[in-house]
């Protein structure tokens, strides 16, 4: 049986109507399953944390792959079928849990003291309509993460593996490059899942860099610049960090911008990394 014919048999035999509001757009694609989990690099040490297995079709090769797979799953009707299916695995484990709910430093301080791990890598297709709060919370926790590797909406992909100051840079592109190195997997088109999503996906891989692309020495107020900078974009940055309070007047901001060497009339988009870690620390001791 393929996949296609599996996953068939597998929502006739326990009569599932894939969820719009969960998600649910299953992988019918062998290629695709096994260029994702060939991407998150799996060793045979690793604690491999899979994101909504839904019917298990990469929990299979997960398994297989890893010392042990950990599936964070919220729909109880895939966890029995989870259940059902992998009962002969004793590396799995089945946690029927909202992920954006989960303790993830508990759950892996568990596993470490518990077993011979060594990595933890993150492996999924995500729920797109959680995608945005499932990457901040796994790279905002300060996890003992080495890789997530997940297939997302391309253009969330193209957002959030842009370098800082490209076409597509978000604020979120900074998170994502202060903790990461990304690269792009592949694309996958939307024949490749039932029901078919309306938009094409990307199969992305971030590394957890050892330490963070630059130094800073407020993290919270280097976030909160690039937040308020980017959420008025078309506004000068002068305007937007005025406006936001972080700037206590505009003689100040003018100061400041010149001693970073910034045009009064910069944009968020025009700074470079560098440059908001440098605003970040000379706001902070002022
Ligand atoms: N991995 C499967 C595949 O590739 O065929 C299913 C992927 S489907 C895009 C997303 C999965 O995430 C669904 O199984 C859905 O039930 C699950 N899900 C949705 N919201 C969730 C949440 N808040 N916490 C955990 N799992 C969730």
């Amino acid at each position: 049986m393929n996949l296609l014919e599996e996953t068939k048999f597998l929502m006739k035999k326990y009569k599932i109507k894939a969820s719009k509001s969960l998600g649910q757009n299953f992988l019918i694609d062998d290629e695709v399953i096994q260029d994702i989990v060939d991407g998150a690099n799996i060793e045979p040490d690793d604690l491999v944390i899979e994101i909504g297995p839904g019917l298990g079709s990469m929990t299979k090769l997960l398994l297989e792959k890893a010392k042990k797979v950990i599936c964070i799953e919220f729909d109880m009707k895939m966890i029995k079928i989870l259940n059902d299916r992998f009962i002969a695995y004793d590396n799995i484990e089945l946690i029927n849990q909202d992920v954006l709910k989960i303790d993830f430093n508990e759950l892996i301080k568990q596993e470490k003291e518990a077993g011979k791990i060594k990595n933890v890598k993150v492996v999924a297709n995500l729920p797109y309509y959680i995608t945005t709060p499932i990457i901040m919370k796994l790279l905002e926790s300060n996890l003992d993460l080495k890789s997530i590797t997940v297939m997302v909406q391309k253009e969330v992909a193209e957002r959030l593996i842009e370098i800082p100051s490209g076409k597509n840079t978000g604020a979120i592109t900074y998170t994502v490059y202060y903790y990461c190195k990304s690269t792009k997997i592949r694309e996958v088109s939307n024949t490749s899942f039932i029901p078919m999503p309306e938009v094409t996906s990307e199969v992305i891989n971030l590394e957890l860099r050892e330490t963070p692309a630059v130094q800073v020495k407020n993290k919270e107020v280097f976030f909160k610049i690039i937040k308020f900078a980017y959420m008025q974009r078309r506004k000068t940055l002068l305007n937007s960090l005025l406006n936001s309070g972080l700037f206590k007047s505009k003689e100040e901001g003018v100061k400041i911008l010149k001693v970073l060497n910034l045009r009064e009339d910069v944009r968020a988009e025009n700074l470079t990394i560098e440059d908001f870690a440098r605003l970040t620390n000379i706001l902070f001791i002022r």
